[in-house]
């Protein structure tokens, strides 16, 4: 997909892919963490992010869910965390597409080998979290599996390993954001209009006060358990 895209051996922005693809990407925080993405492919495929995760965190449920688009097209997928073993595809996408192999190669071609330092330069060259990096320097041979089970046992977040190596943080954009392009705001006024969608639900996916979605509701009733959500959103949403 970098190839194709273009976007050579270096950083990528798969929010920025998934725009040049068509795909819609909606991010609000589910705060208990039970949902971390989704893929669904109707009207040109859209992404879901949760947006209370770590930045490196979405970054990487976004690239995880490029990768479901890339390589199972038409099928949607939910994911309550993204270790399942049936996502392997879309996690082994993921990661190469975010650490280019190439580039984690040229990058770290010269430096010698402390592997706390190697994993914090990808950190920063490809803005991913400690584990994420040190599992593609592991993929990609160059570090050993007793020195990726060492540095993962260290756990290190993605700032304070940058921190301690004196490199470059790059600043965490707000985390617990509502995000989405029109089209969905439509997509969930539509649910509430046919009772499909409680407005209690609604109203905080769109960062509106219940009264004034009330009031845009013609439906006196909606249905509290919001069944549509489950042909829309993950179950857990509900
Ligand atoms: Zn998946």
């Amino acid at each position: 997909m970098r190839h194709e895209l273009d976007l050579g051996h270096g950083f990528v922005d798969p929010f920025h892919v998934a725009d040049r693809l068509g795909i819609e990407v909606v991010r609000f925080p589910v705060e208990d963490g039970s949902v971390e993405g989704m893929y669904r492919p109707d009207e040109g495929g859209y992404i879901f992010v949760n947006s209370q995760a770590s930045f490196v965190r979405q970054r990487f449920t976004a690239a995880h869910e490029l990768g479901h688009h890339r390589l199972h097209g038409d099928r949607a997928f939910v994911e309550a965390t993204l270790e399942e073993p049936d996502d392997w595809e879309a996690h082994c996408f993921a990661e190469a597409f975010l650490i280019d192999p190439v580039g984690v190669r040229q990058l770290l071609a010269d430096t010698g080998h402390d592997v706390p330092r190697m994993v914090a330069l990808a950190c920063e060259a490809y803005w991913v979290s400690p584990s994420a990096a040190g599992i593609t320097l592991r993929h990609v041979d160059l570090i050993g599996q007793a020195e990726l089970d060492r540095f993962l046992g260290e756990s290190w977040s993605y700032p304070s390993l940058l921190r301690k190596h004196g490199r470059e943080v790059r600043p965490e954009p707000a985390v617990g954001i509502t995000e989405f392009p029109p089209q969905f705001r439509e997509r969930v006024l539509r649910l509430v209009k046919t009772g499909q969608l409680a407005v209690e639900r609604a109203a905080p996916m769109l960062g509106l006060n219940l009264a004034a979605l009330a009031g845009d509701s013609e439906i006196a009733e909606p249905d509290p358990l919001g069944r549509g959500l489950l042909d829309d959103f993950p179950k857990s949403l509900d």
